[in-house]
């Protein structure tokens, strides 16, 4: 390699562009001073990447190598120098032949470089030239003055020389970037292990929560899952049960309906049988009352007769008679006046008896009527209880259905649930109520706008609208009070609708609502008619051109402008609306049926009071008629005895007449008579009451066993009775048992029964699965209060820390091959280095002996020891002198010792190319002539480029460039050919 051409414009004294053509021989550079000789070895050095100002001469800044005008030019504003190298060996390493390296600087402070014409940068240069030896500070560009510097240069200096001719730079260069490698290194592990340690104290205990909280998820799952699956078991078989209790109830009640007919109807025979009874006994009584009636008569006569005989037999004075007579008649008239009185008294007391007894027959057939008015109730009763039961279900499960709110978008229940949102009304179709008849109208009139929220001002909404943003919930319409305005039909449409058919109302005034959402329901129904059929709809909308929307009772459309909606009434989907109006339809059915089971439940316990009253007077009547008959009975009896006196007064007055007018026996006969007809009749009596009496006590028989069989029935009604309520409490726990799991899995599950029976099964018997619930129970009680939040922020905290960890191993694993590439490069330096140093030295020895023509001179190390750092220090001795100090040495010594090791460095290592500014100024002619000499063993080897003012160098050199300065500050390039005429260049 070879330097073919140097091409500067516009640096320092090269105002015009110059061009030194060079072939790979020695050339001189010769010219008076100051006309810019050393300027071409400032920029060569400039083109190669020197960055110091001082070392280029300059003064401070960069651009003082930039042509500053002279007295006829004008100052420059741009330096460029190009050197073209001859690479055809390749001895720098690339591909190009031809290499050009160029540098260019601006006054405005830039700087470019090009290689072979492409940008490029100063560290591509430098690393093209490095361990090359012909860089911008190697050993091969000297300039002027500078030979000496050698060796007035620090030990350390000389090394960096040895190191370049060894080709270690390099290796030192990488190591010094491995070093910096390592530094950096150092410094994020540094900065690693402090995050590390940071980390791991959030780390330990963010997995202990983590881990908790997980566990408590894990637990609340279970329990949620299971607790699910049972709810709906015992749902599901609770009702089952239910099913069969109100089934049991109906056949229990159906069963009490027949007891209580047959208990009605045994009821009924007792009494009919009773009064059979009491008709015979009393027939009896009258029997029996004739008998001795008979018996009594039979006696009389019998006595009269025997009277008659008597009398008959004893005639006696007729006076005496005759007195006895009025004195009868006398008795006679006292006791018939006291008959007569007690008659009258009887007479009042049969009256008496006759009202007590109707009165009697009129209770039995009151209470008889009550008792099966009560019965009819009874029944009623019980279908109440059970449509209530029934009722309350289905009301359960629409308030369900509501609460559960799963016909509203999870956006718009997740804000109205949201207790941290102020200002948040409700949706507008739960604030609104309307009558049965209206309910399709209005679910269509609101079908897209019911589950608008309304807030109370544009604030409120906003802060929804960004909850749900971050929540990523969804999107909700809002309507805020503050802004929505009203909305009504105009006059003119009113007037006409007023006579329109069909036509009811503007929907907004048939809805009933709070007065605060006035304004809303009027923004959104009051611009909505309604019609009661599609017929008259179309008519009225035709009426009014189409200017309002207008809905039908059953939820057909009429749209502004005259598009139709309609069809079935799938059309719309069951709002909340429809759900309360079956709520409120339900609760009114159920509030009439419980005043109606009132109502008889009032007139079963009057119905009862009267009964019971009934019976009280039913007894008091008895006892009064007891009591009554025992007076007649006493009545009778004195009576009876008053007859008897007054007969046997009378007979005996008979009697006395008979014997007075002689006309007893003839009595006596006709008695006699009388008396066996008596006695016939008493035989006769005497059998009836025998049959009689037969009759009575077989009614007696069949009314103790109806009685007996009554007592059965009433015992057997009162057991099912008893069963009955004992089923409706079981029922009602039940019914409330069923309640209160529906309750838990609406509160706590937010869940219809249907959904759990339908996706939640059990998979374990129910008791293991109530112990396995208690079981995950207290497991969340044990594990207390949790930070959900944890188990991101652990897995995060703990990815980054894992990952830190693993970089922490790639930093550890990094340095420890930096380290060995380090010690590797350190072995191959101290190899090399001191391989150079050896054979450099050896050169230098036979250099200087050869030049000085005698003498002695070597390298030596300062630190043996530390191939690494050591300095190199050179020791010389000229001839015939005592190896003494460098320093001590004459100048043209000096620059002899330097160039010495300077030729000894090109015997160890090849330089394709030197520069040297005046290196053997200071030298006599006979050590110049050596020098010349010298350079001709690099012929073909070693390009050189020697700027001299010495003849006798330039007696060396194959090719001569002057360089002049003829107009005054711009420097031109003469080229000189020895033996031929000087051109201007
Ligand atoms: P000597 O033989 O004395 O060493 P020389 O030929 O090596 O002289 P240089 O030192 O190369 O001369 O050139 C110095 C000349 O370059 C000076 O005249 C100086 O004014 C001129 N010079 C240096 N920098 C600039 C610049 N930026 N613009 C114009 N001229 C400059």
């Amino acid at each position: 390699m070879y330097l073919k051409e140097i091409i500067a414009t516009g640096f320092k004294s090269f105002a015009d562009k110059i061009s030194i053509k060079l072939d790979n021989d020695t050339t001189c550079i010769v010219g008076p001073n100051g006309s810019g000789k050393s300027n071409v070895v400032d920029a060569v050095r400039w083109v190669l990447g020197e960055q110091s100002v001082k070392s280029l001469r300059g003064d401070n800044q960069m651009s003082d190598i930039i042509f500053a005008g002279s007295k006829n030019r004008k100052a420059l504003n741009m330096a460029s120098v190009e050197l073209i190298f001859d690479n055809s060996d390749h001895y720098l390493n690339i591909g190009y032949t031809d290499i050009s390296i160029k540098r260019k600087a601006y006054r405005t402070g830039e700087n470019e470089y090009y290689l072979n014409n492409q940008k490029c940068r100063l560290k591509d240069i430098l690393s093209l030239m490095l361990d090359t030896g012909i860089g911008r500070d190697s050993f091969n560009i000297i300039s002027q003055g500078e030979v000496d510097k050698i060796l007035s240069n620090s030990s350390h200096d000389r090394r960096v020389i040895i190191e370049e001719v060894a080709g270690v730079l390099k290796y030192k260069k990488r190591k010094e970037e491995a070093l910096k490698k390592l530094d950096r290194t150092h410094d994020n592990m540094n900065r690693i292990r402090d995050i590390i340690s940071e980390l791991e104290s959030q780390v330990i205990p963010l997995k202990q929560q983590s881990s908790r909280a997980q566990e408590y998820l894990d637990n609340k799952k279970k329990l949620e899952d299971l607790e699910i699956a049972l709810l709906a078991y015992d749902i599901y078989n609770d009702s089952m049960k239910l099913e069969e209790f109100k089934k049991k109830i109906v056949e229990l009640d159906n069963l009490i309906l027949d007891l209580n007919n047959l208990t009605t109807t045994n009821d009924n025979d007792i009494l009919k049988k009773n009064i059979t009874k009491e008709k015979l006994e009393s027939k009896i009584s009258s029997l029996n009352q004739e008998l001795l009636t008979i018996v009594t008569e039979a006696e009389r006569l019998n006595s009269e007769k025997l009277l008659l005989e008597e009398k008959e037999k004893n005639k006696v004075d007729r006076s005496e008679q005759e007195k006895r007579i009025e004195k009868l008649i006398e008795e006679k008239e006292k006791i018939s006046s006291s008959i007569s009185i007690l008659s009258g008294q009887i007479e009042i007391e049969n009256n008496s008896l006759g009202n007590l007894n109707k009165r009697l027959d009129a209770f039995e057939k009151n209470r008889f009527d009550n008792k099966s008015r009560k019965d009819v109730l009874l029944s009623d009763f019980s279908k109440i209880d059970q449509e209530l039961i029934s009722l309350s279900h289905k009301e359960m499960a629409l308030k369900n259905e509501l609460d559960n709110s799963s016909n509203i978008p999870r956006s718009v229940s997740s804000v109205l649930n949201n207790e941290n949102l102020n200002g948040i009304y409700d949706i507008i179709g739960n604030v609104l109520s309307i009558d049965k008849k209206y309910v399709k109208a209005l679910e269509v009139a609101i079908n897209s706008s019911r589950n608008f929220i309304i807030t109370k001002d544009e604030e409120a909404s906003k802060a929804a609208i960004n909850y749900l943003k971050e929540k990523k919930l969804g999107r909700a319409t809002f309507f805020p009070l503050s802004v929505i305005k009203s909305r009504y039909v105009d006059d003119n449409t009113l007037i006409i609708l007023g006579n329109c058919y069909g036509f009811i109302d503007v929907l907004s005034n048939l809805v009933t609502y709070d007065e605060k959402y006035k304004n809303i329901i009027e923004n959104q129904l009051g611009m909505v008619l309604v019609c009661d059929n599609l017929d008259n709809a179309i008519l009225v909308a035709k009426k009014i051109a189409y200017k309002y929307k207008i809905v039908t009772l059953d939820g057909d459309v009429l749209n502004v402008g005259g598009s139709l909606t309609g069809g079935s009434s799938n059309n719309y989907s069951r709002s909340n609306v429809t759900i309360k109006q079956e709520i409120s339809f339900i609760k009114d059915k159920i509030s009439s049926l419980q005043d109606d089971k009132k109502n008889k439940q009032e007139l079963i316990s009057s119905l009862d009071n009267d009964i019971s009253k009934f019976d009280e007077e039913y007894l008091t009547l008895s006892h009064e008629i007891v009591s009554i008959k025992e007076k007649i009975k006493s009545l009778n009896s004195s009576l009876y005895t008053n007859r008897v006196e007054f007969n046997k007064i009378n007979n005996e007055i008979d009697s006395l007449n008979l014997v007075v007018n002689n006309s007893a026996i003839s009595k006596i006969e006709e008695i006699t008579k009388k008396y066996y007809d008596k006695v016939s009749r008493r035989d006769i009596l005497k059998n009836d009451i025998d049959r009689a009496t037969g009759e009575l006590s077989i009614i007696k028989d069949e009314l103790e066993s109806m009685n007996a069989d009554f007592k059965v029935k009433s015992q057997e009604l009162r057991i099912v009775e008893k069963e009955k309520n004992d089923i409706e409490i079981k029922a009602n726990r039940l019914d409330m048992n069923i309640d209160n799991m529906l309750k838990i899995l609406s509160d706590e599950y937010t869940m219809t029964y249907e959904k759990a029976r339908d996706f939640y099964h059990l998979d374990v018997e129910a008791e293991e699965a109530r112990s396995k619930v208690n079981l995950y129970r207290n497991n969340i009680k044990k594990i207390g209060m949790v930070n959900l939040d944890s188990i991101e922020e652990y897995e995060r905290v703990n990815t980054r820390y894992q990952f830190l960890l693993k970089q922490q191993g790639d930093l550890e694993s990094a340095e420890t091959s930096l380290i060995d590439i380090m010690d590797e490069m350190d072995g191959v330096i101290e190899e090399e280095f001191i391989k150079t140093f050896n054979e450099v030295n050896e050169e230098f020895s036979k250099v200087f002996r050869e030049l000085f023509v005698g003498g002695n001179a070597h390298l030596e190390l300062t630190n043996p020891s530390d191939i690494l750092t050591t300095g190199v220090e050179i020791v010389a001795s000229p001839p015939g002198k005592r190896l003494t100090s460098i320093s001590l040495l004459s100048g043209g010594e000096k620059t002899l010792t330097a160039i010495s090791l300077l030729f000894a460095i090109l015997n160890v290592r090849t330089i394709p190319f030197c520069l040297f500014d005046e290196v053997e100024a200071a030298l006599d002619e006979a050590n110049v002539d050596q020098f010349g000499k010298y350079l001709d063993h690099y012929k073909e080897k070693t390009q050189f480029l020697i700027i001299t003012h010495k003849k006798k160098t330039m007696e060396y050199a194959k090719t001569l460039y002057g360089i002049t300065m003829q107009e005054s500050g711009v420097s031109k390039l003469v080229s000189v050919k020895l033996n031929d005429h000087i051109d201007t260049i």
